[in-house]
């Protein structure tokens, strides 16, 4: 039986489309006031993001932060071409620095590639240049005492990492103990058989998860059978952050949305969707740890 410890948490583009000091104030409050325990920081908008600021005020609210990021196709450490790759790993050393000012507990995402979709499968080269900048960002994590999260996101997404087995392939080539591996039941619904093996397959080094509709929308909403799910999460008795996330064409993140696919409104009202998440996901977990 599993206690009702993990950390909760909320992606801030349920709240905001980018990371200027006075969105992050805006996300922060709504998460606090919301009853999330964790704020995740999408790093799209590294340029805008005040750190030392943001870390103040998540401190102020009591709030645990996670970060995420995907690449993009003229910074893709999966690219073959050595440039490409080279400012791929800048963007994502520039997130690990961005993660560790902001005291967070995990930088994750598509980190091995871009984020969009491919004409063609990622090449062996392509491949192995992304396992040779993750395994140099992780150890650099690892020194700071933080993981790195592989998200397994669906082939429209990414070519490198679709199904929990890519994902422990790639993390055992990488080779670094930090590596986690980030389920998302949105991209599982995509591409694996059904929500609980890959629990079972990730569990040892399953590190964070993302919880989000089959259509991206409200909870319970989509036909994802979401019981499954927590009780597979109990059952190999997963402690870390469990994050709802959720977009909408009512909070506008440029470039991001457009890589996400974000054509229609699912929800405009963040507060009320936050609010009903937040307690679909308390409700999961109670229920799980019922469980003999
Ligand atoms: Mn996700």
């Amino acid at each position: 039986m599993t206690s009702l410890s993990n950390p909760i948490g909320v992606h801030a583009l349920v709240w905001v489309g980018d990371t200027a000091p006075a969105s992050v104030d805006l996300a922060v409050e709504r998460t606090k006031s919301s009853g999330y325990d964790l704020l995740e920081l999408s790093l799209h908008d590294l340029d805008h993001l005040d750190v030392p600021r943001a870390r103040a005020a998540l401190e102020a609210a009591g709030l645990q932060v996670a970060c995420s990021r995907g690449l993009a196709f003229d910074a893709d450490v999966s690219s073959d071409d050595l440039a490409v790759v080279e400012r791929g790993a800048t963007l994502l050393r520039e997130s690990l620095a961005a993660t560790v000012g902001l005291g967070g507990r995990i930088l994750t995402g598509a980190l091995y590639s871009a984020l969009g979709k491919y004409p063609s499968p990622v090449t062996e080269r392509g491949r192995q240049n992304a396992i040779s900048v993750l395994r140099d960002l992780a150890r650099e994590a690892g020194a700071h005492g933080l993981p790195i999260g592989l998200e397994i996101c669906n082939r429209y997404e990414t070519n490198v990492v679709n199904t929990t087995r890519d994902a422990l392939r790639l993390a055992d080539a990488i080779g670094e103990d930090n590596v986690v591996i980030h389920l998302d039941t949105y991209h599982m619904n995509i591409e694996e058989e059904d929500l609980v093996r890959p629990v079972w397959e990730a569990r040892d080094r399953l590190g964070y998860v993302h919880i989000g509709e089959n259509h991206r929308g409200f909870l319970g909403s989509g036909h994802l059978d979401f019981r499954a799910f927590f009780h597979a999460l109990a059952d190999v008795d997963f402690r870390g952050p469990i994050t709802f996330e959720s977009f909408s064409s009512a909070v506008v993140a440029p470039g991001l949305s457009a890589d996400l696919a974000v054509w229609r409104d699912l929800w405009d009202d963040g507060e009320a969707l936050a609010g009903h998440a937040r307690r679909f996901l308390a409700t999961q977990l109670e229920t799980a740890a019922t469980r003999a």
